[in-house]
């Protein structure tokens, strides 16, 4: 149960009724709320001088839940309102990996010159090998915030574990949380202390339970810009990398109050599916959808399966716009 408590009452008071009721306080910008375990189905009438409102959750789904707020959320980036009822559908685009100069600006160039506002690529890898590139590192954020600067984009770039969790979140615009950081608890505490907009990957074992409690960490931690994206889970099928799990996109956009996003470029694996997977989560009406090009993608230093050349990123892109409008949104 989410408990919005009424104004004016002190710490010491909330502390003790949170004690009473088992639940986390969470503070949102200056009010106050409290999360119980959501098996309490029942305020106890003596509660009731002491809170404004209260939404009973069907699962510890609770703060992300539409239960708890049935419109769906919007996280802003200055002019650039991701979710909510902005009806645009975000392009979060680039390379895997920032490799060199030359190559993150070539990115940022082709996708700023088509009107895309928003840069993805990752300065440090979460591989899957330790012989791997492992990313350049805070190099790597460094030539970030350059490219921010040079072409007026905005910055998604992940972050892969708690050593460096802070250098990210100072120079990210949005921090992603990887598929194989969702259940990094420490990481996912740290970004709920922040103000910036998270972008959490689901986890490829992680039912979608699992991985709106993720969210749920962030969001209870004090954090209300989460973004959710699927980007494909595994099952018994191998001649995609993983399988792109649109029945949960569906899911969350019916039974959470989060943005989402959908990464049809890790699902894949392969350039050459990448094109239609956007199309069909475009006409799904998802928030954004994230996508990776580089200038040479079979010289990628990471993920160079799946990576659009610009051709055919610009082809793409100029692909969706029919399916944005035929479903009343916009791509930007
Ligand atoms: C990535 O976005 O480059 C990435 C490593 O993705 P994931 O965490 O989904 O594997
Ligand atoms: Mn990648």
């Amino acid at each position: 149960m989410v408990i919005h408590l009424k104004e004016g009452l002190d710490d010491k008071h909330v502390a003790s009724l949170a004690e009473e009721l088992e639940a986390l306080t969470v503070r949102n910008n200056g009010s106050k709320l409290l999360v119980t375990p959501s098996s309490l189905r029942h305020l106890d009438p003596a509660f009731e001088p002491f809170v404004e409102a209260h939404f009973v959750c069907l699962s510890d789904i609770q703060l992300a839940s539409r239960e708890y707020r049935e419109v769906k959320r919007a996280v802003q980036l200055d002019d650039i309102t991701i979710g909510g009822g902005s009806n645009t559908t975000w392009m979060l685009a680039g390379p895997c990996s920032v490799e060199s100069e030359d190559q993150i600006s070539a990115v940022a160039e082709l996708v700023s010159g088509l009107g895309v506002r928003i840069f993805r690529a990752g300065a440090f890898k979460p591989r899957t090998s330790p012989y791997s590139f492992q990313g350049m590192g805070q190099k790597g954020l460094e030539l970030l915030a350059q490219v921010r600067e040079r072409f007026g984009l905005k910055i998604i770039t992940e972050v892969k574990d708690a050593t460096h969790v802070d250098a990210v979140i100072e120079v990210a615009d949005i921090v992603q949380i990887g598929a194989k950081a969702m259940y990094d608890h420490g990481i996912l505490k740290r970004c709920a202390k922040a103000s910036k907009p998270v972008l959490i990957k689901r986890g490829f074992g992680s039912t979608l339970q699992e991985f709106v409690q993720a969210a749920e960490f962030v969001l209870s931690g004090g954090n209300e810009n989460v973004i959710l994206c699927e980007r494909g889970i595994r099952t018994f099928e191998n001649k995609t990398r993983f399988t792109l799990d649109l029945c949960g996109v569906a899911y969350l956009k019916e039974y959470t109050n989060l943005p989402v996003v959908v990464d049809p470029s890790h699902a894949m694996g392969f350039s050459y599916g990448v094109p239609d997977l956007a199309r069909a989560a475009m006409a799904m009406n998802v928030d954004g959808l994230l996508i990776e090009t580089h200038p040479n993608p079979s010289q990628a230093y990471s993920d160079a399966s799946q990576q659009l050349n610009f051709d055919q990123f610009r082809s793409l892109y100029q692909s969706l716009d029919p399916i944005a409008n035929a479903v009343g949104r916009t791509l930007t």
